[in-house]
């Protein structure tokens, strides 16, 4: 629930629409009540069969007639009661006072009653006579007209305030999509391997949605709906406040069982978006994979897998289905009883002409048959915002549970913080030392130990080992994708735990084997990391990656889009673009991972004088397993099993390193295959 209020925290800027949405709501209600108070005067019309204004003069009249017998009949009591306590005093004299008073208190309030009766009777008399045609089909079709254009404006008020609430939890909903998005992208890159990208988006989209449902119930419903209840309710008390109080009884029971069925809503949410999660995840494999799932047919396969998770999803959103339509005819039930039991009571009363039942007094005067009528007619329409409100609290339960999913992620904080405040790194220099290093993604299980290594500014070295020994992980702490756990990584002795970690990633340029391209333009594309760059920076970044020919042969030259990550490039092509965009970045350090193996020979040799050109006043960390690119590296670092195994030139390696000479081997042997 915490979670949940958090969110209205969003709708606090759109306040004033949401008071007018309360006002909409409340002149609705009242025109909602107001319209089943025609009843009465119908029923009237309709019985009686003679004009409003015959009967209300007759009532007046007779209420007067009523009024003036029960004034002559206590004044005759008082002067009974004034004889009898001038008389000496003695047990029979008491009793007698006593009697006398209960009766006269009795009188009293009977009169005052009728006087009540008669001040309404001569209100309705003047609006009547002013308002009403004398006959009684135009007095009807009159009455009839007013309901009409009371549902009429009723209707405008309703609209507005649903369209009112709409735009408010759309706005908010919006807001915080933003916040979430702000939020999760600045996480450290470990947050996002953890839960996964389907995980995440679910949280963007099925969450967002069932947390929009509960806020529109929380305003929309839970302001409309109690308000028309209470509109009928102050009607039906004006009837009858004791018959109204009977119905009311049911209150309680009725949020009792609402409550039980809300927290096994929140529940049953909770599984069925986890279950919306799973989903999201098939798709994401089957359609990224499309080429492997084809290749190896297993088409059936993939969907098995997804029936079986829509199935499960079938099963949890029909739990859900019955939870909400489980609640609306239990109340409904509920509410019929409570109806029913007031209108025997009121049956009771008006039949027999009783005005107490099992000595509790009902009712003041015997009930008109109308009256009770026009209090079932209240009562009943009460049990439609009753039905609509019992589904309020499991919407806001499944909020709720959608608000914990996705406040789960808004908190998170990323475990490499930004240092906004700490030292930037000056440009330019970028020695770069790892000082006893020791990293594992999973405790208990080391993927770097020891790691001692200085890299002088300049120097272009090569990382080379099995595939696993954490050659990767060891270039990922260079632009603090992570932090050691134990000892440091320093650029030009700034430990990169405490500099400012915006200056740090914007000397580090990262070219990968796998290279991520947006569904953009070709220039975009190159200009990523440096938006406002000139075309002739863009051109000459492209010429100096070798990119620049092939790209004016593409239909649109740099305007062309390479589709959603770079499908329309060969795996050569996409390379060049990201090396282009590495280069247009101009970094100090530059890490090259597995970058070179999509080429051919003749590319290759491109490449080379490319990157030896680029290399130059730059730090390279160099990741590979080609010959031919380890020539470029001014010295070459053996990792095996996380550790440095040797550190020298390849002849050197080459005369004296084991592991490196093993490596060796196998490239040869691949090469000459
Ligand atoms: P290399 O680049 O030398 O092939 P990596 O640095 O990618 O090796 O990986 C080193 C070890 O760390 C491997 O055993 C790999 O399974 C493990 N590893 C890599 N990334 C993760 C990760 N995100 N979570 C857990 N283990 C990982």
């Amino acid at each position: 629930m915490k979670n949940f209020l958090r969110v209205l925290r969003y709708s606090w800027p759109y306040r004033r629409r949401l008071a007018l949405s309360v006002v909409c709501a409340l002149l609705a209600a009242a025109l909602w009540g107001l319209n089943f108070t025609a009843i009465y005067p119908v029923l009237k019309v309709l019985g009686n069969q003679q004009p409003l204004q015959e009967w209300v003069d007759e009532r007046i009249t007779e209420t007067q007639k009523l009024i003036d017998a029960w004034q002559t009949q206590a004044e005759k009591m008082a002067r009974q009661a004034k004889r009898l306590s001038e008389e000496p005093p003695s047990h029979r004299r008491d009793e007698q006072q006593r009697e006398l008073t209960g009766a006269l208190a009795r009188l009293d309030s009977k009169l005052q009653a009728a006087r009540t009766e008669l001040y309404r009777y001569q209100l309705a008399r003047t609006y009547i006579y002013r308002f009403l045609p004398t006959d009684c089909f135009r007095t009807l079709a009159c009455l009839t007209g007013l309901v009409v254009l009371g549902v009429a404006i009723k209707g405008i008020f309703e609209f507005g305030q649903e369209a009112l609430v709409g735009g408010v939890v759309n706005r908010s909903l919006f807001d915080l999509r933003n916040r979430l998005f702000r939020n999760v992208i600045r996480l450290d890159v470990e947050s996002f391997g953890e839960p996964g990208t389907p995980e995440l988006m679910a949280r963007f989209t099925s969450d967002m949605d069932q947390l929009g449902g509960g806020l529109k119930t929380l305003y929309g419903k839970l302001v409309a709906e109690p308000l028309r209840a209470l509109s009928c309710v102050l009607i039906a008390c004006w009837v009858s406040w004791r018959l109204t109080l009977l119905f009311l009884v049911v209150v309680p029971v009725a949020l009792f069982i609402l409550t039980k069925v809300g927290r096994t809503m929140k529940r049953a949410t909770r599984r069925l978006l986890e279950r919306t999660t799973n989903i999201y995840k098939i798709l994401q494999e089957t359609f990224q994979g499309i080429r492997v799932v084809k290749a190896f047919t297993r088409e059936p396969y993939e969907r098995c897998r997804f029936r079986g998770a829509t199935r499960d999803y079938y099963h949890k959103a029909m739990q859900v289905v019955r939870l909400d339509a489980l609640s609306g005819p239990v109340v409904e039930l509920l509410g019929m009883v409570a109806v029913a039991g007031a209108l025997l009571v009121g049956a009771y009363v008006v039949l027999e002409r009783r005005t107490h039942l099992l000595g509790v007094r009902i009712a003041l005067q015997p009930l008109e048959p109308e009256s009770l009528l026009q209090l079932y007619v209240l009562l009943a329409a009460i049990a439609d915002p009753v039905r609509k409100l019992s589904t309020v609290y499991t919407r806001i339960q499944a909020g709720c549970a959608a608000a914990d999913r996705v406040f789960a992620f808004a908190d998170r904080r990323p475990r490499v913080t930004g240092n906004s405040g700490g030292p930037r790194l000056p440009r330019h220099r970028s020695t770069i030392e790892f000082r006893n290093v020791c990293f594992s993604y999973e405790p208990g299980r080391p993927v770097l130990a020891n790691i001692d290594l200085t890299i002088h500014f300049g120097e272009t070295v090569a990382l080379v080992g099995k595939n696993g020994c954490g050659k990767t992980t060891l270039a990922s702490l260079l632009p603090r994708f992570y932090d050691p756990d134990h000892g440091s990584v320093l650029i030009d002795g700034f430990d990169l735990r405490r500099v400012n970690l915006r200056s740090l990633r914007r000397q580090v340029g990262l070219v990968t084997q796998e290279t991520v391209l947006f569904d953009d333009t070709v220039y975009n594309n190159i200009a990523y990391g440096r938006r406002h760059a000139r075309a002739e920076d863009v051109e000459r970044a492209a010429r100096r990656a070798f990119a620049h020919d092939f790209i004016i042969r593409l239909p649109a030259g740099y305007r062309t889009r390479v589709g959603e990550a770079g499908a329309k490039l060969s795996g050569g092509q996409k390379q060049r673009l990201a090396l282009a965009r590495a280069v247009l970045r101009d970094p100090s350090i530059l890490i090259l991972d597995e970058f070179t193996s999509q080429y051919d020979a003749e590319s290759e040799a491109l490449i080379h004088r490319a990157l030896k050109e680029f290399a130059r006043g730059r730090t390279v960390l160099l990741i590979t397993h080609r010959l031919h690119t380890l020539e470029m590296a001014d010295r070459i670092v053996v990792l095996d099993g996380g550790r440095i195994a040797a550190v020298g030139t390849h002849a050197e390696l080459l005369a004296s390193c084991p592991a490196y000479q093993r490596l060796h081997e196998a490239q040869f042997q691949r090469l000459s295959a």
